[in-house]
């Protein structure tokens, strides 16, 4: 049956920046089939008041790790190092697939109470948070983040290649598409060649998709260059054909001028994680030279533990400011350039057909409330959606054409079952306590 949101007002996130009033979207299935301003007469279907809401497409959350929402503010206050040897690295090695569903399943729910409708996350237990995408409603491009430590390589007993391989047997193009299984290199650092070349193989073979860390600390960007005679990570894995299928990089803050040329040629996305790199002091990512070098710059929170939260309009507008304020120049980013980043860019970066208003794109949308404090006036839409708005706003997430999440209420995911498995279980099994 179709469906039809009216009385909206429609950013449409298109290359001409329309913004439509008293618009209408009609929706069939997961995709949208048809938009504009006269609502046509005869309409059969259910209809949705908008009541005077913006909608927009759904937020593109290009890089994140979504069970690590058990360590929100768990071990703040630290260096890089010890956040990682003494507080997180011994937490992970406690997980188990009931306490990932638990803390994966409160993440997906912040995220999408807050107008998320697709992610590209990369974490352990991989499997335990594909149950909890395929019941929550959202699209998923997931990974599990392969390192390789022990040397000689063998595929067959590297855990994250096994993994790898039984992912994409059974996730692989779920729910027509909505699934989606990446390859993954965690980070140039946590790997070697053997590891690099058998991913890209296999990502090429078998259509995947490609997920890295990249450049995010001056440390990793260094030492990579001293282990490798002068080459970056980026210059490292595409001579080892990473970046050979569709590809995203997280963070991105060390690359230099080469690099960009290399991200460029390659068609790879990188993803700006704005909140994690400022909290954890690893720097500002050059997000403005990235475009100029035709780089597709999209958005991502990180994970909790380095955020501390999924408002992703937060990040939107710490993405939309930082640059002017870096680079002493308020046109740097414009707000139009963050919700691009937000949502068309997220799209393209992970190879789907989301993150625009438009016919045959998948029917991730949201709407915002206009009667909030924060969004009065409206003087320009994008500005108030970048500047002005909060997650709290969002009072509808619509994924794939399915109201997930309506006025503080989860459709797909039962949050108060959620909260009790996460304090009964998960965090006493990771804490202690
Ligand atoms: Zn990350």
């Amino acid at each position: 049956m179709s469906t039809m949101i009216y009385n909206v007002t429609a950013v449409l996130m298109d290359p001409a920046h329309t913004v439509l009033p008293n618009a209408y979207v009609v929706v069939d299935g997961h995709k949208i089939t048809d938009f504009g301003a006269q609502r046509p007469q005869g309409f059969t279907g259910k209809c949705i008041d908008g009541k005077g809401g913006i909608l927009m497409p759904g937020l593109v959350n290009a890089h994140t790790h979504v069970p690590m929402t058990a360590m929100r503010g768990y071990g703040d206050g630290n260096n890089l190092q010890d956040w990682l040897n003494n507080f997180i690295f011994p937490v992970e090695a406690k997980w188990d697939d009931r306490a990932i569903r638990a803390c994966a399943a409160l993440g997906l729910a912040e995220m999408i109470a807050s107008g998320v409708t697709c992610i590209a996350d990369m974490y352990m237990h991989t499997d335990a948070v594909l149950r909890e995408v395929e019941s929550a409603g959202i699209s998923a491009n997931v990974s599990c983040g392969g390192v390789q430590f022990e040397e000689p390589f063998d595929p067959d007993k590297n855990h994250d290649c096994v993994v790898q391989r039984a992912l994409t047997e059974k996730w692989h193009g779920r729910d027509d598409g909505r699934i989606q299984v990446d390859a993954s290199i965690h980070g140039e650092y946590t790997s070697h060649a053997g590891l690099w070349d058998w991913m890209a193989r296999y990502a090429a073979d078998h259509g995947l998709g490609m997920h890295v860390h990249l450049s995010e600390t001056q440390a990793e960007h260094e030492q990579c260059k001293a282990r490798h005679g002068g080459k970056s990570p980026a210059a490292v894995l595409a001579e080892h054909g990473v970046f050979d299928v569709r590809a995203i990089a997280a963070h991105c803050v060390w690359t230099t001028e080469e690099d960009w040329a290399i991200l460029a040629r390659k068609g790879v996305s990188a993803i700006h994680n704005p909140m994690s790199n400022l909290k954890l002091g690893s720097g500002v990512a050059p997000v403005v030279d990235l475009k100029k070098a035709g780089v597709n710059v999209a958005l991502g929170t990180d994970g909790v533990s380095s955020n501390n939260c999924t408002d992703f309009f937060g990040d939107m507008k710490l993405a939309a400011i930082l640059q002017n304020g870096v680079r002493h120049d308020p046109l740097a980013l414009t707000a139009w350039d963050a919700l691009e980043m937000a949502t068309v860019n997220g799209g393209k970066a992970l190879g789907r057909k989301t993150g625009r208003i438009e016919k045959g794109y998948e029917a991730d949308l949201i709407l915002l409330d206009s009667e909030a404090l924060n969004l009065i006036p409206c003087h320009d839409a994008a500005n108030n959606l970048a500047y002005a708005a909060h997650g709290s706003n969002v009072v509808m997430n619509m994924a794939r054409g399915k109201v997930i999440y309506k006025n503080g209420e989860f459709l797909t995911i039962d949050i108060e079952k959620v909260k009790k498995e996460v304090a009964g279980y998960a965090l006493p099994l990771l804490f202690g306590r």
